[in-house]
């Protein structure tokens, strides 16, 4: 049987992947429109995609599902597709994978509100969309379960129970960090520092500590960032920065970090013990064939073997 990925983690780094969304948006996804229903309408698009960053090295993917639950999919009015919406992002990961091992990482972003009494949705609705996602991913066959981009306790304790419910066996919890304007540190929009984050997480029985996205979270920040959850835990910590910023040119949204500058800090953070690396918006294939030369060398210099057996 196939070790659960975090057990896996500890024994060697494991690459994840690349962006999803700005590779939708290269594939013909329009802005504001929903790109997990493309898990049903363009699954062959979405699979080209995931097939791309297995190529390049990507031992773990995230599933097409970050807006697949039913609050998100009902603003494009396909809440009544969210089993198969979710079920399909997972069949479509592990196709992807082909002959080669690889985890399938089942993925759940923010619901994309503010829970009572800031916003308008209850505990109760947050907690049933991320339970109805999170069965719909276990039940396709996910190895493992991600709340991500999350900036409230909150929120993320719901989606990590959601996870318990549903029998994932390994469930990663990943924060989403603001560098604070005078740039000397950084922290979730709700206020969570990261050594909290991480306690937290360790407490409600997540197995990885995570963090993705951001704002100004560049490669030197998730170095610092692994160190801060290194003080707090010792759960492997899995990190996936944005390829550096956003910026409108022609309208268009690209990010302004090409895979060899992206790449440069990648060797202090295998170093600092970061378990899973992989990176966010903005990140390309390119990307991800970089990280994995360079995961290759810091392997190779440690005499680890690799071992990319068929599933
Ligand atoms: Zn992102």
């Amino acid at each position: 049987m196939k070790k659960l990925l975090h057990e896996a983690s500890l024994e060697r780094p494991l690459l994840g992947d690349g962006a999803m969304g700005t590779q939708l948006m290269i594939a013909g996804l329009e802005q504001g429109n929903c790109g997990e229903v493309w898990n049903l309408s363009h699954p062959d698009r979405v699979l080209a995609i995931q097939r791309r960053y297995v190529e390049a090295g990507s031992e773990c993917l995230l599933t097409n599902t970050f807006g697949g639950s039913r609050i998100m999919l009902n603003r494009h009015s396909a809440a009544d597709q969210v089993v198969e919406i979710n079920k399909a992002g997972v069949a479509i990961a592990r196709e992807a994978f082909g002959n080669n091992h690889g985890y399938v990482i089942g993925d759940i972003g923010p619901f994309g509100g503010l829970l009572e009494p800031f916003g308008d949705f209850t505990e109760a609705q947050v907690r049933s969309a991320f339970e109805e996602q999170a069965a719909a991913l276990v039940e396709g066959g996910a190895d493992a379960i991600i709340v991500e981009t999350q900036t409230s306790l909150e929120e993320l304790l719901i989606g990590i129970q959601a996870a318990q419910a549903a029998g994932a066996k390994c469930i990663i919890g990943s924060m989403a960090y603001d560098v604070t304007l005078d740039g000397s540190t950084f922290r979730t929009m709700m206020g969570v520092e990261p050594e909290r984050a991480a306690e937290f997480m360790e407490e409600q029985g997540a197995h990885i500590v995570a963090l993705n996205c951001g704002t100004r979270m560049d490669m030197q920040r998730a170095l610092t960032a692994i160190k801060r959850y290194r003080s707090a835990t010792s759960l492997p910590v899995m990190v996936q920065p944005n390829a550096g910023q956003p910026k409108l040119v022609n309208m268009k949204v690209v990010y302004d970090e090409t895979p060899e500058q992206m790449v440069r800090g990648l060797a202090p953070m295998l170093e600092a013990g970061a378990n899973i690396v992989g990176a966010c918006c903005g990140s390309t294939p390119d990307h991800i064939r970089a990280f994995r030369q360079v995961m290759n060398e810091f392997l190779e210099v440690r005499g680890v073997a690799l071992e990319r057996s068929p599933a």
